[in-house]
């Protein structure tokens, strides 16, 4: 029996340092790594399981053809010898023809730098295919913080336990931010005061102090008026606006538009409580916030980000190691990560390829040829996403995915929604069974993914499977023929892999207080309320609301959000069976008053709608919801849902103001019995 070092792959900002006993070649116990500072011993109910996730008896163990209609999962397996043979084959005619007709589509199914998009990245530079623009989670939020901050960083999670008032923004950190909660908890239990500032009320929302229900996309609104609040009562910083804050002038003139009676009008809360929550803001210190990209998922959400991250410096919060802000702490790794080297965009010898947003994929995969898209795209390799569950408006996305002239490959664990509208299906390693090395946007160490076990059945891990498909195909540069030791090699600068190896992780060496006297990553060093190309950040209303869309929402009176449910991260999980059961069915949360005039009683079986499409689950009639908003917790597989449909039935392909991100929680639909 011996135990390894290894990361959870998810798309979540803890990145846990994971001890991994095995005995006799099998995996039979996982944990959190007491010693790692972020992770302190405890994992998550989900990654508990993963040792369930990776010895599911549903495991996709071998390549797989498909013999059925699209979307219908009828499959016969084959050699791994035949799927190469004839992937590389089509691939190779395709880009003989035009390379731009074949597009990636990846994401963050695992984190890791290796199994992400190393040689993926080689392979689709080598051929010139469409690039693709990662904009489905966090790109306006990103975005924003390059804007504000000249990159994306802020404040060390582990300083939140000595705040002494927390901001938790758009964010149920209890079912996301798990190991950020503990910190929050210990802040709390240290006399620290606690808001929560979401349309649902969560499971976090319930264990802070106040709670502020405002309407889904008007933080932006929000923010201002606490700017207003803040100017208005003498709680700006002078000094440190005066030395490290560039564009306050427009920004002051703008925020003294915004008094709370304004805001509490548009947000749908009353200005007493914006007013209290700015003299709390304005007068406690250190104060922190721990914002987080749900807020973002509206069509403001780039804006509304800004106006958030320009509160601590309006308070020079950032003075103290204990106040500031964290969204993103990823940036801080840009000093140590070395991904031209693993991506190699120098492959692209000087073409310059359209970009695919894979936000848009529904649209993209029903365009024609035209001068302005490019080619028809004509085959699509999927790696760590399941885009037909995730992608928003999914009546298009399905319809792309069945096209009959798609030549669709994924790589998976499991036969997904998208799996099942693959031409081929290729069996991926877990994070158990391979090398990886991860990065955080929640902490600022490095981690170590050691393989615990060898590959099951005749899965093989990403790199592998790129470095196959590639040799099929006639690619002889030297750069296919690196195994995942010499990538794990080339991956970092400056970070000494004996002692990463040795421990498990490496932390970045990064001061208490980065912004305590300014020195912003920006040209110069300050932080910017009037950013270059965008201008001062103003509210930008939802697409879709009774204010800017006053006849639709007539017709759809209800604002629709889908966070995660609490046993899911994004639609991983969702097949494990132990924490389906516990989520039960899909579920939409009504308040009680739009229940009553619907005739919806608690567990009846109701459809949610508008004009994209109709989703059938179950109602959970619940003050979580506030009145005029629903919450129809995601994202369940389609293949798992009431009729074959999820959420993202309803949501749109429209775009955030900056980031080009989707707007998944800017969508009007009713609800009947
Ligand atoms: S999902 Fe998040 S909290 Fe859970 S184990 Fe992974 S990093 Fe930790």
């Amino acid at each position: 029996m011996h135990t390894v070092h290894a990361a959870c792959p998810h798309d979540c900002p803890d990145t846990c340092a994971i001890r991994v006993t095995v005995d006799d070649g099998r995996v039979v116990h996982l944990q959190g790594d007491p010693e790692h500072a972020n992770t302190r011993g405890a994992l998550c109910t989900k990654v508990s399981r993963y040792a369930e996730r990776t010895y599911h008896p549903d495991r996709v163990l071998q390549p797989l053809r498909r013999v059925g209609p699209k979307g219908s999962g009828a499959f016969e397996p084959v050699s791994w010898e035949e799927a190469l043979d004839e992937i590389a084959g089509r691939l190779s005619a395709i880009a003989a023809r035009d390379p731009e007709a074949i597009v990636p589509y990846s994401y963050a199914g695992t984190m890791g730098l290796l199994q992400g998009e190393s040689m993926a990245g080689r392979f689709f530079n080598r051929l010139g295919a469409s690039r693709l623009d990662r904009t489905i989670c966090s790109s306006a939020g990103g975005e924003a913080l390059l804007a504000t901050y000249g990159a994306k960083v802020g404040m060390h999670v582990r300083f939140f336990a000595e705040s002494r008032l927390i901001l938790i923004w758009g964010s149920n950190s209890i079912t996301s931010n798990l190991h950020f909660w503990t910190l929050a908890q210990e802040a709390k239990r240290a006399g620290a005061k606690l808001w929560c500032i979401d349309p649902r009320r969560t499971e976090t929302a319930d264990k802070c102090h106040r709670h502020l229900a405002i309407r889904p996309g008007t933080d932006g609104a929000l923010a201002l008026a606490v700017m207003h609040e803040l100017l208005a009562h003498g709680w700006v910083d002078a000094d440190y606006v005066a030395c490290h804050v560039s564009g306050f002038d427009a920004l002051r003139e703008r925020a003294l538009q915004w008094p709370p009676e304004r805001a509490a009008d548009v947000c749908g809360v009353a200005a007493d409580d914006i007013r209290e929550l700015a003299r709390d803001y304005g007068t406690t210190a250190p104060a922190a916030i721990r914002l987080n990209y749900g807020m973002q998922r509206v069509r403001g959400g780039g804006s509304a980000a800004r106006l958030i991250a320009l509160l601590p410096c309006l308070t020079g919060a950032w003075r103290h190691r204990a106040g500031g802000l964290l969204l993103s702490s990823s940036g801080w790794f840009s000093r140590v990560r070395n991904d031209r080297v693993l991506q190699r965009p120098d492959l692209l010898a000087g073409r310059n390829p359209r970009t695919i947003n894979m936000s848009t994929i529904g649209d993209a995969l029903l365009s024609p040829a035209s001068p302005a898209f490019g080619p028809r795209i004509e085959a699509l390799v999927v790696y760590n996403s399941n885009p037909v569950a995730v992608a928003p408006e999914s009546p298009k996305v399905v319809q792309g995915f069945a096209r009959d002239d798609l030549f669709t490959v994924v790589l998976e664990h499991f036969l997904t929604d998208t799996a099942d509208h693959a031409d081929f299906v290729l069996p991926a390693t877990t994070q158990l069974e391979h090398l990886d090395v991860h990065t955080s946007y929640g902490h600022t160490d490095v981690l170590i993914n050691e393989p615990s076990i060898a590959p099951l059945g005749q899965a093989r891990p990403n790199t592998r499977i790129f470095r196959d498909i590639a040799a099929r195909m006639g690619l002889e540069d030297a750069c296919f023929r690196d195994d995942d030791e010499a990538l794990l090699r080339q991956a970092l600068d400056g970070v000494d892999l004996g002692a990463l190896r040795e421990r498990g992780w490496v932390s970045l060496p990064l001061p208490d207080a980065p912004f305590a006297d300014g020195g912003f990553p920006t040209p110069d060093g300050r932080a910017r309320a009037d950013a270059p190309g965008l201008g001062v950040p103003d509210f930008v209303p939802n697409y879709e609301s009774a204010a800017s869309a006053p006849s639709l929402a007539g017709r759809y009176p209800l604002a629709m959000i889908s966070p995660p449910a609490r046993h899911f991260l994004n639609s991983s999980f969702v097949n494990v069976k132990s924490l389906r059961a516990i989520e039960g069915e899909p579920l939409v949360e009504i308040h009680p008053d739009d229940a009553s005039v619907r005739g919806i009683r608690d567990g009846d079986m109701v459809r949610v709608f508008n004009d994209r499409g109709s989703y059938r689950c179950r109602a959970a009639v619940s003050e979580r919801a506030r009145p005029g908003v629903v919450n129809g917790l995601g994202v369940w597989w389609r293949k798992f849902g009431v009729d074959g449909s999820n959420v993202n039935e309803l949501t749109h392909q429209r775009l955030t103001d900056i980031g080009r991100a989707p707007t998944f929680y800017d969508c009007l639909v009713d609800v009947a019995a």
